[in-house]
């Protein structure tokens, strides 16, 4: 473990579903849920880099909505600091918790509004927040965010068009620093990158972390190569459930869920010899619909070692030691 990585949790959630409910009819009838989250439970320490992966639709999106409180939940629990996310608050202290917790967008083109210029967009959180007495103080953070994310402060007056993929990103993570969060949601903040761009935006969100004492990421992406020099510790989701949770380099060295070795097995290994010997898990199948999950563990119509228990029980998540935990009845 890092050691600027606490033993404090700042996010605890437990047993969280977020069921989207399937409406037909005038009368808007509910004829089905769609189960997007479907019981899970994990811990951010303070300080640390969580990596949250899974294919596109597993739920890890909906989850870290759900920690920015865009979503309520359909049953489950999220602390922040110890205090529940949901409990009833005043405007004052939704507005305070809400400077805490920020969030980098897949998209910065479509999160960033065209008609305001950088400086507005970066400087917004600073005057929400009451963080700046006046103008010249206002002026004097922009520009030092700006600087901060490898920008010019005379690019402030332009618009978000005028800027490149990456620099458009850049502003994104300006924006989520404004308000000295103590948690970053990073939601495919490179998937929309290009590879080359990518690896200057992971830099970059590693070195804020380590300028910015105690910052910590909760780090969405469905690429596992992405978060593995990235993450001190990985969660990997499968249709709306975490089947595995490790430090980084376990998680790597040691996989023990069937899903996640398949996941790992897909990766492409940068020396050509290793490569050849490369043994791939293809999966049979395609990822069920979450509207209608398989019963048992979710995973057993592609599990290559299912046994009869898979169908009937769901797996629960179990320590195997050090921190490592897995969902499978066979570990
Ligand atoms: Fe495969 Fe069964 Fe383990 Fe699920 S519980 S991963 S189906 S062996």
């Amino acid at each position: 473990m890092k050691q600027s990585v606490s033993n404090e949790n700042i996010v605890e959630v437990k047993n969280l579903k977020m069921y989207f409910p399937v409406t037909r009819g005038l009368l808007r009838r509910k004829v089905a849920d769609v189960k997007a989250v479907d019981g899970i439970s994990f811990k951010i320490r303070r300080g640390e880099i969580m990596g949250l992966v899974g294919e596109s639709g597993c739920g890890k999106t909906t989850t870290g909505r759900c920690i920015l409180r865009l979503y309520s939940p359909t049953e489950g629990q999220i602390y922040f600091n110890g205090e529940d996310l949901f409990a009833k608050r005043s405007k004052e202290e939704t507005k305070k918790l809400s400077k805490e917790i920020a969030f980098i967008f897949q998209d910065p083109q479509g999160s960033l509004n065209p008609r305001h210029t950088a400086g507005r967009i970066i400087g917004e959180p600073l005057w929400f927040h009451n963080l700046v007495q006046g103008r010249n103080e206002y002026e004097e953070m922009v520009d030092r965010l700006l600087t901060l994310v490898g920008l010019e402060s005379y690019m402030k007056n332009r618009f978000p068009h005028e800027f490149s993929g990456g620099q458009r990103q850049r502003i994104g993570v300006a924006r989520a620093l404004a308000s000295k969060p103590s948690l970053i949601i990073c939601d495919e903040p490179v998937s929309a990158l290009d590879v080359s761009i990518q690896a200057q935006i992971i830099n970059l969100l590693k070195r804020l972390q380590k300028e910015f004492n105690d910052l910590t990421y909760l780090f969405i992406s469905h690429d596992l190569s992405v978060v593995r020099y990235f993450s001190d510790r990985i969660a990997v989701m499968y249709l709306g459930r975490i089947v595995e949770i490790a430090d980084s380099l376990e998680l790597y060295d040691n996989p023990r869920h069937p899903y996640t070795k398949a996941l790992l097995s897909a990766i492409p290994i940068p020396d050509p010899f290793l490569e050849r010997k490369r043994e791939r898990i293809v999966l049979k199948g395609e990822v069920p619909s979450p509207l209608n999950p398989p019963k048992g563990c979710h995973f057993h119509p592609r599990c290559p070692i299912a046994v009869e228990e898979c169908r009937i029980k769901a797996p629960e998540m179990r320590d195997i030691g050090g921190g490592h935990e897995v969902a499978c009845h066979l570990v």
